[in-house]
């Protein structure tokens, strides 16, 4: 079975709860029909606890019986107690969830998900999470934001990664360990992101679990406490300081610093914290972190991961969980729309064995990119870029039988607020290789609330108007040029180190079912550094280093959140 079938699947093994019967009663929150937050804060004490993980399990197969035609309820591993690490994945995207089956089909489908819990003793996001997942299992399913969301993609919940830290209220798992410094890390081991299968059930659990996804999940977000404030890759420093601030932005880190502001827009308490006055900051800047999930899901997996840590005070007052709710629920779901309902989503198709394709958007404000390597003939892959509104460049880069002219589709595209521009990239058909340039790729273009795509362009770059979806009040007027079938001169540079990490790959890569990954990440580097991205990057680090920005160290927080 290929890789990307694998991972864009979650195996029965693991999709086991579809049959469990559970007799036990669901916990008392979830069969509110919940429609509006004023709604919601009305509800009874009982529903204002952190609920217990026995509550857990009856509450996510509640949700699933409730509506099994968009939950399903699965573990994905157990703790270091035989704990189960439940899983609730929400979607409207048809033909997803199959109601009575185990399985779910995920190829193609933009994912995101949320980890509450990863230390014990930090249950806030969690139990907030619960009362996501009500509204979105539940009676906001409908409401036109909710819809949008739903419609755009899989709303994966994780509410407890570590259950038995929270029996025992701890901020380590039941074997005292820190899952948050239990990955592999990218710069202690020098790139190597195998897991040693000496981590712990939990982490080998979510790695695995993320490994599945693959390149369906866009992003996650994982929830903390201890301080207040979202939180953005990289967490390492690049000289491994354990104590030193030292800036070290990822190629993304526009990316992040947008999907973070997203958080921040829409959360008051997070505009007006003195100790972090723009509400965000960047993970090696406020402490260093290695072997941190964040950085981990971001260079493995390559899904944009955030943190956002949602109190000063850890575990805080059960009386007060209606004012947390009330503060995080709009930031909660401004993050589903900025990482599922916005964006571009990029399909392509490779049309023989062996082809590499990177996928790029560049905008004004930022560019993105994607690798992937090996692809199967015939193979479809699809990923999604979380960017902000603005006009945007997609290209798609095929490196084929021949790697000394790889070839270029090409579109333009504007991403709407709360929208999604849908579009696929062929690869040049034969007729079009070699010659001056042809257009050769074809797009389609969808919203998120479409049925589907409709057909716009084609393969000989005509427009096809009678395909051009209906327009509607508000809706969007895309922009598409179809340029594909060109080999452009200024990509040498680009084409030369993605060549020679090419060559360079097969010797760095060991474990069959993680190589893609890596490669992947290999590729989208020499990608990045051949755009004087890293280098100007290299450089800022050693104009910082040099200026020793470590400052009095943040004594409450540091190595504690
Ligand atoms: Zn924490």
């Amino acid at each position: 079975m290929g890789v990307s079938r694998s991972r864009a699947r979650v195996a029965a093994s693991v999709a086991v709860v579809a049959f469990i019967a559970a007799s036990a009663s669901v916990s008392g929150a979830s069969a509110l029909n919940v429609t509006s937050l004023e709604e919601t804060l009305s509800h009874s004490p009982e529903r204002w606890t952190y609920w217990s993980n026995t509550q857990l399990t009856e509450f996510v197969q509640g949700m699933e019986r409730g509506s099994p035609d968009r939950c399903k309820a699965y573990t994905i591993g157990e703790s270091a107690m035989g704990q189960s690490l439940w899983v609730l994945s929400v979607t409207k995207v048809p033909g997803v969830i199959k109601p009575g089956r185990p399985e779910m089909s995920l190829e193609g489908v933009p994912a995101f998900l949320y980890v509450g819990n990863m230390h014990g003793d930090e249950p806030l996001g969690r139990q907030l999470m619960f009362y996501l997942a009500e509204e979105l299992c539940a009676g906001a399913a409908e409401e036109p934001a909710v819809d949008r969301i739903l419609s755009s993609g899989v709303v994966h919940l994780l509410f407890s990664l570590n259950p038995d830290g929270f029996d025992l209220k701890t901020r380590g798992n039941a074997n005292g360990v820190d899952l948050n410094r239990n990955f592999p890390d990218a710069i202690k081991r020098k790139g190597n992101l195998t897991l040693l299968g000496t981590e712990e059930p939990e982490s080998e659990a979510i790695a695995r679990y993320a490994a599945q996804l693959g390149t369906t999940l866009v992003g996650a977000t994982l929830l903390h406490e201890g301080a207040l404030v979202v939180n953005y890759p990289m967490d390492g420093a690049v000289s491994g300081s354990k104590v030193r601030r030292e800036a070290n932005p990822s190629v993304d880190d526009a990316l992040f610093r947008y999907l973070a502001q997203r958080y921040i827009d829409v959360q008051p308490e997070l505009q007006r914290n003195p100790e972090f006055p723009t509400g965000k900051v960047q993970g090696s800047m406020w402490y260093p972190v290695y072997g941190g999930l964040q950085d981990y899901l971001y260079l493995e997996i390559g899904a944009y991961c955030t943190t956002v840590e949602m109190n000063d005070q850890k575990w805080p007052d059960e009386v007060d969980l209606p004012r947390f709710w009330k503060q995080h629920r709009a930031s909660m779901y401004a993050f589903l729309d900025a990482y599922l309902s916005q964006g571009i989503t990029v399909r392509f198709r490779a049309n023989e064995p062996g082809a590499s394709v990177v996928v790029k958007a560049a905008g004004a404000s930022l560019q993105v990119a994607r690798a992937f390597l090996d692809l199967e003939a015939g193979e479809e892959v699809s990923v999604h870029f979380p960017v902000p509104t603005g006009a945007y460049k997609v290209a798609a880069e095929w490196h084929g039988d021949d790697p000394q002219h790889p070839e270029l589709a090409a579109a333009e595209v504007e991403v709407r607020p709360d929208a999604r521009a849908s579009l696929t990239l062929a690869r040049p058909l034969p007729a079009a290789r070699g010659g001056p340039m042809r257009a050769a790729g074809f797009v389609e273009l969808s919203d998120a609330s479409s049925s589907g795509p409709s057909l716009v362009g084609t393969a000989n770059g005509e427009r096809r108007e009678e395909g051009v979806p209906p327009s509607r009040p508000g809706e969007r007027n895309y922009r598409l040029n179809v340029q594909g079938g060109m080999t452009s001169d200024r990509q040498q540079p680009l084409r030369d180190a993605v060549l020679q990490n090419l060559k360079n790959r097969v010797e760095s890569t060991h474990n069959a079912s993680w190589k893609r990954s890596h490669r992947a990440q290999e590729i989208l580097h020499a990608s990045y550094f051949s755009s004087g991205l890293m280098v100007f990057l290299f450089v800022a680090i050693v104009v910082l280093a040099a200026c020793r920005v470590d400052k009095t160290p943040r004594t409450r927080a540091r190595g504690l959140v």
